[in-house]
């Protein structure tokens, strides 16, 4: 069956990376995982014998049937099941709700949608413990980044409000079939939300990241007057926040954002 771009079918064909991916997930024994687009299942295979359950979601209709097929309980996998659907529909809150814990998620991600896929693992962060995924190399270059790097930005932010991330590996275009034009990376990313240690609601502080971020050649001060605060108010809050009124938003750090919106508040 010919892979189909556009569902952004890479297929991992390096078994010493599914290994790596598979030993990143810790000890899966008592645990649900959930698999982003198991493609023809080569990740699968390694996690279905070690997980206590393995819930899999694939869109493309004729692989799901191939995972359907190959991990059946007559085959000795009592305990995989196939979602066709698309992921970013995925009901992973019910499934938590049902199997009494977090989740752990793994994927070799569908790169055409790997940022709305993130964020859908963000706002489902009660439900999951931790995911290991592979992204485009660039894209872990900016989950994982720093303050006052070139890689810091509102994605940064947002996925290190959700918990903490750290880069794993990286693989050639080789490492595919068929290779995509990129490097890719696998991070780690433990789900631990800070909204209440840094004392602020979720949805008003990302709305203000957003106005934070809005452009990335102007100041914070200049990005938050765009979004309608006066001058005043804004180099108000900027003392009690103790940062300097030509910041950039790409220096601060998630605490600094947190402060400054209690002070704007
Ligand atoms: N895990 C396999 C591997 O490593 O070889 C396949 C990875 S491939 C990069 C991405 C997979 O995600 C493909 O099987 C593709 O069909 C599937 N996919 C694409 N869009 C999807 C979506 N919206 N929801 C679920 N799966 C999707």
């Amino acid at each position: 069956m010919a892979a189909k771009p556009k569902l952004g079918q890479n297929f991992l064909r390096d078994p010493a990376a599914v290994q790596r991916i598979v030993a990143a997930l810790g000890d899966i024994s008592a645990r649900t995982v959930v698999e982003i687009g198991p493609g023809k299942g080569i990740i699968t295979e390694r996690i279905a014998p070690k997980a206590q359950r393995l819930v899999a979601i694939e869109l493309d209709r004729e692989l799901a049937w191939g995972i359907q097929e190959r991990f059946l309980p007559e085959k000795g996998f009592p305990a995989v099941s196939v979602a066709r659907q698309d992921v970013l529909q995925y009901d992973f809150a019910a499934l938590a709700q049902q199997v009494g814990e977090p989740l752990v998620v793994v994927g070799n991600l569908p790169y055409y949608i790997t940022s709305p896929i993130l964020l859908r693992l963000a706002a489902c962060a009660p439900s999951l413990s931790h995911a290991v995924l592979m992204v485009q190399r660039e894209v872990a270059d900016r989950v994982t980044a720093r303050p006052g790097t070139r890689e810091y930005g509102l994605l940064t932010v947002t996925l290190q409000l959700y918990g903490t991330t750290e880069s794993l590996f990286t693989l050639p275009p080789e490492a595919f079939n068929p290779p995509p034009e990129v490097h890719s990376t696998v991070f780690r990313w433990h789900f631990a939300p800070r909204f209440a240690a840094l004392g602020v609601e979720e949805a008003p502080f990302i709305t203000f990241l957003k106005h934070c971020f809005a452009q990335k050649r102007k100041t914070l001060s200049n990005n938050l007057r765009a979004a309608g605060l006066t001058s005043d108010r804004i180099s108000q809050a900027l003392e009690t926040a103790s940062i300097p009124s030509q910041a950039r938003a790409e220096t601060l750090p998630i605490e600094q954002f947190a402060a400054l919106h209690r002070a704007l508040l």
